[in-house]
Order: structure tokens, then sequence, then C-alpha cells
């Protein structure tokens, strides 16, 4: 009797977790997340080419609640993502959201992996007008590879997906995490580690 009592407590304390890991249904049309904001709510421009001098080669131009005010409650969001030559989107997860993303131009090469045990790489070699689906909370990449720009859209199921970079996360945390740490859990030496963090 206690013991199912117990469980019964459990299953429901498991799903009312769940429940809150997810945005709840609109209670209205919208609820413009700023009302005094001076700036058009509903709309965006996105035909701007980010700007890919970077180390990676690749800029994302999110458009969040924080960028389109009327994306408040609304559970969902895009972002532009261009690629120069070669450009890589590094291996990042988005732990609120699911993406699809299209090509609009250029060729990407895209994977993600599954979570543990089995860390599975599913990849492909995405055309102009193809889609793909990266699932919430696993890591994935896109990487141009042609020899002209990329550029795609990407829709999440969030109004805030929140991005984790791995590399950023795991070498470039503030303050770090110690050498020990990291030379464990990736069996290497210590000078691999300041070589990483130092480049993070
Ligand atoms: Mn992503």
């Amino acid at each position: 009797m206690w013991n199912k009592l117990i469980l019964l407590s459990v299953v429901a304390l498991t799903f009312n977790y769940l429940a809150l890991a997810y945005e709840p249904s609109p209670l209205q049309d919208f609820c413009v997340a700023d009302p005094n904001s001076s700036g058009i709510v509903y709309s965006f421009g996105l035909h701007l080419r980010g700007n890919t001098s970077n180390q990676l080669g690749s800029k994302v131009t999110p458009v969040f609640a924080t960028q389109l005010p009327g994306l408040n409650t609304l559970g969902i969001s895009m972002v532009r993502i261009d690629y120069a030559p070669w450009g890589l989107n590094p291996p990042h997860t988005h732990p609120r959201a699911t993406e699809i993303l299209t090509v609009l131009e250029g060729t990407l090469q895209v994977g993600f992996v599954t979570s543990n045990p089995d860390n599975r790489f599913i990849t492909k070699v995405l055309q102009k007008g193809d889609v793909f689906v990266f699932p919430v909370g696993l890591v994935h990449f896109q990487r141009n590879v042609g020899n002209g720009n990329a550029v795609v859209i990407a829709a999440l199921s969030s109004q805030n997906p929140g991005a984790i970079t791995i590399g950023n996360a795991v070498f470039g945390a503030n303050p770090s995490i110690p050498w020990g740490i990291l030379a464990r859990a990736f069996q290497v030496d210590k000078s691999v580690v300041d070589q990483l963090q130092a480049k993070f």
C-alpha cells in the first residue's frame, strides 16, 4: 500500500518535472515582452548576411523573444546562419528546443550524436532546399563543405532555446574547470588541457 503510494508520488513528481521543462500553451493570442518597446514587435529583418570573419567562419543571427518581443510565450523562434567556405557552426546543443533547418544556399554537412549509451553519429550532406532536424538536447553541428558561401534558416521550438557550445562550456568555463578533472575525463595530459583552455 505505502510502497504503491510512494511509487505513485515519484511518478507524479517525474511528470511534474517533465511538464515544467516545456513551455505551457499560451493563455492569450500574444503577450509582447516589452509593451513600451518602440520597435516593431512582430517583424524582424533577416535579409542581412552575418559577418563570418571569425575563427570558425560562421555567424548565427538569432530571432528570439529578445530580438522580436512579439514571440514572448509563443514557444518558437528562428535563426539565420551564414557560413564562409568551409565555415563551421561547432558542436553545440539547445537545452530547450528541437531545431529544424533548411538550406537556402550552399552545401552543408550536418550531424548529431544520440544520447548515451549508443552515442550514434547521424550525418548527412544537405543541398539547397533540403530540410534536417536536430532533436532537443542532442549535440549537433553544421559545416559548409562547398567553396561558396552557405546560408540556412532554422526554426527552434522555444522562444528562448539556449545554446551550449561544447568547447566553450568544457574548456572555456568561467572560472575554469580544474585541469585534473578534464585530464581524467578526456584521458589526456595537463599540457593538452592547458592548450585547449588557452584557446577558449
Ligand atoms: Mn543548433
